[in-house]
C-alpha cells in the first residue's frame, strides 16, 4: 500500500500535529525530508525503512495502533478526502504530501508509534534496530539460528520468542499460533530446544518450521481467524485432539495453548 505512493515520489511538505509520539520526533524533522525521494521502502523486523535520496534513512515503527492513510490529494497543501467510517483524524498525527499527488497520513490512537532519521551507514547501529534477530522468513532463520539464540536461556520458550534478539519480528500472537502447530508447550524452557552445545533438538526444528508456517499463511490470508490466540475455553482446532485452549500469563502477556498437545 504504501510502496506506490513512497517509492521513486519526493516529500514536497510534510505536516506535524505534535511535537512527538512515542519519542520525539527527530531535530529538523520536516526540513530533512521536505525535498528528499524515496529511493527504496524496506523492513526490518517490525520497523518499516525509507531509504532517502539525502543518505539517510526514515524509521517508523506503528506501535499497537499506528497506521498509514493513503490517499490522492484533492487541492493544495494538505487537503485530502473526508475520512470515512471510524477513522478519527484527531489522531492524524503526521502527513506526508508526496510529488505525485499521494497524501501520506500516519493516525495512532495510543501513540506508541515512533518516527526517526538515521544515516544509512549508521542504521546497523541505531538504537532501535541493533541486536536484532535475524528475520524469520530469511535463509538466516531456521532450527540452528533458533536453537542457538535460546540454548543458554532459563526462561519459557514463549517469552524467549518474544525476545526480539533470538528472531526478529514474531508478536505475542504468532508466538502462541507457532507453538501450538509446533506442539510445543509454552512453559517449556527456552534451553529445552536445543543441546548444551547449542545443536536444534527436534523440537527446534518443529518450532522453526511452525514459525515460518503460521508467519507465511497469515501474510497470504491476513483475515484468517487464530487458531489459538483469544480462544481460551474452546475446544483445540486439533482435530485429534480432545483438550481445550487455556490463557496463561507470563512476562506480563497473555499466552494461549493447549495443554493436551503442547508438551
Ligand atoms: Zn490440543
Amino acid at each position: 500500500m504504501l510502496a506506490p505512493a513512497l517509492t521513486g515520489a519526493r516529500f514536497d511538505a510534510v505536516l506535524l500535529r505534535r511535537a512527538n509520539l512515542r519519542i520525539p520526533f527527530p531535530a529538523a524533522f520536516e526540513d530533512r525530508l521536505v525535498g528528499q525521494a524515496v529511493t527504496a521502502l524496506t523492513r526490518r523486523a517490525k520497523y518499516l525503512l525509507a531509504t532517502l535520496t539525502s543518505g539517510e534513512t526514515l524509521i517508523v515503527h506503528l506501535g499497537m495502533s499506528g497506521w498509514f492513510r493513503v490517499e490522492r490529494a484533492i487541492g493544495p497543501a494538505f487537503e485530502a478526502p473526508p475520512v470515512d467510517g471510524d477513522d478519527d483524524p484527531k489522531h492524524d498525527h503526521v502527513v506526508f504530501r508526496m510529488s505525485n499527488g499521494m497524501l501520506v497520513t500516519f493516525n495512532d490512537p495510543r501513540r506508541f508509534g515512533l518516527m526517526d532519521l538515521a544515516a544509512r551507514d549508521g542504521l546497523a547501529a541505531h538504537a532501535a534496530l541493533k541486536g536484532l534477530g535475524p528475520e524469520p522468513l530469511s535463509t538466516e532463520f531456521g532450527a540452528a539460528a533458533l536453537a542457538r539464540a535460546c540454548h543458554r536461556k532459563k526462561i519459557p520458550i514463549k517469552v524467549a520468542l518474544l525476545d526480539q534478539r533470538v528472531v526478529a519480528g514474531v508478536g505475542n500472537i504468532y508466538a502462541s499460533e507457532a507453538q501450538h502447530d509446533a506442539r510445543i508447550s509454552p512453559k517449556r524452557r527456552a534451553s529445552a530446544i536445543a543441546t548444551a552445545s547449542g545443536a536444534p533438538r527436534p523440537a527446534a526444528t518443529a518450532l522453526a518450521a511452525s514459525i515460518v508456517k503460521v508467519l507465511t499463511r497469515a501474510i497470504e490470508r491476513p483475515q484468517a481467524r487464530f487458531k489459538v490466540y483469544e480462544r481460551d475455553g474452546t475446544p483445540c482446532p486439533r482435530r485429534t485432539c480432545s483438550g481445550t485452549i487455556r490463557r496463561v500469563v507470563q512476562a506480563g502477556r497473555s499466552t494461549f495453548y493447549c495443554p493436551v498437545c503442547q508438551r
